[in-house]
C-alpha cells in the first residue's frame, strides 16, 4: 500500500476512506486558502512548472535535493494517485455531489478550456468546496463553455470518465492539503503538469495506482492497441510471440489499456501481491 494508505487510510486504500472527503476538513483556513489560490493564481502554477523544467540544467546533486523538497511539499499540499475506473465508481458510490470543471493544467499547456476535472463532495450541494469554487474569480475560463461548474449525476459522470478512457486519459484523485480529497482528474503525459512533473521530469507529485496490469497471452491477439494508449511506456510487443507484454515495473496501474482491448486480455492485480512492483510508487 502507498504511504497515504498507511497515513490516511487506516490500512485500507486512503481514497476509499469517506472521512477524507469530509466537509469538516474545509473548516481549516489554510486548506480553504490553498484551494482559492490554486484555482485563481494560474500564473504562479505556470511559473512553478517552468522552474521545474529549468531544473534539468542544474547540476545533478542540487537537482536531486530540489526534487526531494518539491515532492515533500507536494505530499503536504497537493498530491495525487492514479486510480482505475472501478475504484472511481466506488468513490462515486459514497459522494453526494459531482461537478465538472475546467482543467487548470490544460488552461496552461493548451491555452484552451478542457473539462477533464471533477469536484467531489459528500454534501449534496457541493458543501464548502462548492461554496469556495462558486465564489472564485473564474476569469481563467477562456470559453466558449464558460459555465463555472456543471453538476452531474453519478451516471453522467461515470459515462464521461469512460469516454475519457477511450481518449487514453488516466484517472487520478487529488488532495488539497492531505488528507482532504476534492478532485478527480483525467491526465495525459503531454498536457497534464502533474504527469509531466512525475513521468517526464522524475519529480513525483502523484503515486502509482494500488494495482499493476498483466496480459493473458492466451487471450491476446497482438493488435497493439494497448501500446498505443499506455501513457507510461509500460507495454511492448514481443515479435517472436506476437503478443503484448507489460513491464510491471513501469506500469502505473491506471487500467486504461483494458478499455481498448477487444479480447479482454488485460487484468489488474493488487500491486502489493506483485513482487517486482510492490515497492514502486
Ligand atoms: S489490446 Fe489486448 S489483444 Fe491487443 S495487444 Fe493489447 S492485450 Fe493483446
Ligand atoms: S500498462 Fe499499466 S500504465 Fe500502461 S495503460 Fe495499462 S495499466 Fe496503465
Amino acid at each position: 500500500m502507498c504511504e497515504f494508505c498507511l497515513k490516511h487510510g487506516e490500512g485500507k486504500k486512503w481514497y476509499l476512506q469517506v472521512s477524507n472527503y469530509s466537509d469538516d476538513l474545509l473548516s481549516d483556513v489554510r486548506r480553504r486558502r490553498f484551494i482559492e489560490t490554486f484555482f485563481t493564481d494560474t500564473e504562479s502554477l505556470e511559473r512553478n512548472f517552468r522552474r521545474v523544467e529549468q531544473l534539468e540544467k542544474v547540476p545533478g546533486f542540487i537537482r536531486g535535493i530540489v526534487k526531494r523538497v518539491i515532492t515533500r511539499k507536494a505530499k503536504k499540499v497537493h498530491y495525487g494517485q492514479v486510480v482505475p475506473i472501478e475504484d472511481i465508481e466506488r468513490i462515486f458510490g459514497f459522494v453526494n455531489s459531482i461537478v465538472r470543471v475546467a482543467c487548470i493544467c490544460r488552461h496552461i499547456t493548451l491555452g484552451r478550456e478542457k473539462r477533464y476535472c471533477y469536484g467531489v463532495s459528500l454534501a449534496p450541494d457541493g458543501g464548502r468546496l462548492g461554496e469556495i469554487i462558486r465564489g472564485l474569480d473564474k476569469s481563467y475560463l477562456s470559453g466558449p463553455d464558460m459555465v463555472g461548474m456543471e453538476e452531474l449525476s453519478k451516471e453522467e459522470a461515470i459515462s464521461d470518465l469512460r469516454s475519457h478512457e477511450q481518449e487514453g486519459l488516466c484517472h487520478s484523485v487529488w488532495t488539497f492539503h492531505a488528507p482532504f480529497i476534492g478532485g478527480i482528474c483525467n491526465c495525459d503525459r503531454s498536457d497534464c503538469l502533474a504527469m509531466r512533473c512525475t513521468v517526464t521530469h522524475g519529480i513525483p507529485v502523484m503515486f502509482r495506482a494500488e494495482y499493476v496490469a498483466a496480459v493473458d497471452p492466451d487471450q491476446c491477439n497482438g493488435c497493439r492497441e494497448c501500446m498505443r494508449v499506455c501513457q507510461f511506456g509500460a507495454v511492448s510487443y514481443s515479435v517472436s510471440n506476437k503478443k503484448a507484454v507489460i513491464d510491471q515495473r513501469q506500469c502505473y496501474g491506471c487500467g486504461i489499456c483494458r478499455s481498448v482491448c477487444q479480447k479482454d486480455a488485460i487484468r489488474l492485480e493488487e500491486r502489493s501481491k506483485v513482487s517486482v512492483a510492490a515497492s514502486l510508487w
